[in-house]
């Protein structure tokens, strides 16, 4: 409990201030595009079926856009027509962070990093076997790594 309470503090102190300069957020800013800087440090969604990661299908590992931690393996990708990346497992116990989301009235679990606290997506109890869950994750926040050799697709190039 006591971290959602830090987490909470944070987020409240996020939407008060406007950046200021020397704060991590304002780092952040320099390295990621803004439609990743807004999902991952701002908790925000893109919009469905904007990210070739939706429809990616090659083999590989997910990683963190702002770390480079590995969090989901192409194994545990399904296409669950959200217009999301979605998968039923982190790629390890310790990959990912789950925290109560109450926002927008309703109750959903939000999904991080464990490593550097990027904001990942959400995840649901609607999924396939053998977990039943739904990791519904934003492909901005996700560096492909595909096992062909070919990395690429992390988003943040200029459309
Ligand atoms: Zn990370």
């Amino acid at each position: 409990m006591k971290v959602f309470r830090i987490m909470s503090k944070a987020e409240k102190n996020e939407k008060a201030g406007s950046g200021r300069p020397g704060t991590s957020k304002a780092e952040g800013r320099e390295k990621l595009s803004p439609e990743t800087f807004h999902v991952t440090r701002e908790h925000g969604t893109e919009r469905a079926f904007s990210h070739p990661h939706n429809a990616e299908k090659r083999d590989g590992m997910y990683g963190c856009v702002c770390c480079g931690t590995p969090l989901f393996s192409s194994e545990t990708k399904f296409d669950s027509g959200t217009g999301w990346p979605s998968f039923y497992a982190p790629s390890g116990d310790e990959a990912v962070g789950e925290q109560d989301d109450r926002s927008l009235f309703r109750r959903r679990t939000e999904v991080h990093c464990a490593k550097c606290e990027a904001h990942l997506g959400h995840v649901f109890s609607d999924g396939p076997e053998p977990t039943g869950a739904r990791y519904c994750i934003n492909g901005v926040a996700l560096a492909f790594d595909s096992e062909d050799g070919n990395s690429d697709t992390n988003g943040n190039e200029p459309e």
